[in-house]
């Protein structure tokens, strides 16, 4: 579903190279909940941005459903895009929008009509439990909320892969938790493949089945949860 061989990626800024990542193979299964765990800096964010293609690699290949991303055309690149729902750690909500208009921001850029789009946003504001909160703007919402919301947009094109960068690292525990749970749901009722960055060994624990531990751009571990935290 989705895979890594030899991917490196390199920034160069003002003269100076960072290596992000070095060598990278990884594959992720459908269905699984692949956690990647790391400190700052250990190129957590450069491996999802190469998912969804907003950074290409310096070396090395992605593929997702086996295609080669790097090989795509442009509209080929925008409809497996499509496909992947991201959220975030500051959800990434526009504030001058509503609710409604929010969850509709996917559905609106595919052009799908006015009916379609009020019975889809609407299906899944009644998803994510918030049909009543529509016409509100996201400075009246909690954090769990806020991160609802950006849970349905993300599933609005129906998706087959979730990615999520530190989704709940905002959030108290008890809605981290919550969250957490909900994204379980997603995983098990839809079969969406989840890859979910975090720096919180809790959140690997509490819903990965897989986990890859990154260090200064390597994977210095990776397998089962149970097996890379292991027993006693
Ligand atoms: P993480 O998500 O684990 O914190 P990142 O992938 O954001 O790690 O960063 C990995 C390394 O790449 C860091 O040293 C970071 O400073 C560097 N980096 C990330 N994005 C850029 C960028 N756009 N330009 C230059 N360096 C970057
Ligand atoms: P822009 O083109 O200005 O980057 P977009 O129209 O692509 O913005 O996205 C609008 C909003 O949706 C932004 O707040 C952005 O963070 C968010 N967004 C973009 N891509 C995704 C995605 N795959 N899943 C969820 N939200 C997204």
């Amino acid at each position: 579903m989705i895979k890594f061989e030899n991917v490196s990626k390199q920034y160069e800024r003002n003269g100076i190279t960072t290596q992000a990542l070095n060598n990278i193979n990884l594959t992720i299964a459908k269905g699984d909940i692949y956690g990647i765990i790391g400190y700052s800096g250990a190129g957590k964010s450069t491996l999802v941005r190469l998912i969804n293609f907003l950074e290409r690699p310096t070396e090395g290949s992605v593929r997702i459903h086996n295609q080669l991303l790097n090989q795509l055309s442009s509209q080929e690149l925008r409809q497996v895009r499509r496909k992947i729902g991201m959220i975030f750690q500051h959800f990434n909500l526009l504030e001058s929008k509503t609710v409604f208009e929010n969850v509709a921001i996917p559905l609106v850029l595919i052009k799908k009509d006015k009916q379609t789009i009020k019975q889809k946003v609407y299906e899944l504001l009644e998803f994510v439990g918030l049909s009543d909160k529509a016409n509100s703007y996201p400075k009246e919402l909690s954090g769990g909320q806020k991160q609802r919301i950006g849970i349905a947009r993300a599933l609005a094109n129906n998706p087959d892969i979730l990615l999520c960068d530190e989704a709940t690292s905002a959030l108290d525990p008890q809605t981290t938790q919550s969250i957490l749970d909900l994204i379980k749901q997603i995983n098990e009722k839809y079969k969406i493949t989840v890859v979910l960055i975090t720096h919180e060994m809790s959140v690997i624990e509490r819903i990965c089945h897989k986990v890859a531990v990154m260090e200064k751009g390597n994977i210095i571990e990776h397998g089962n949860v149970l097996d890379v935290f292991g027993h006693p």
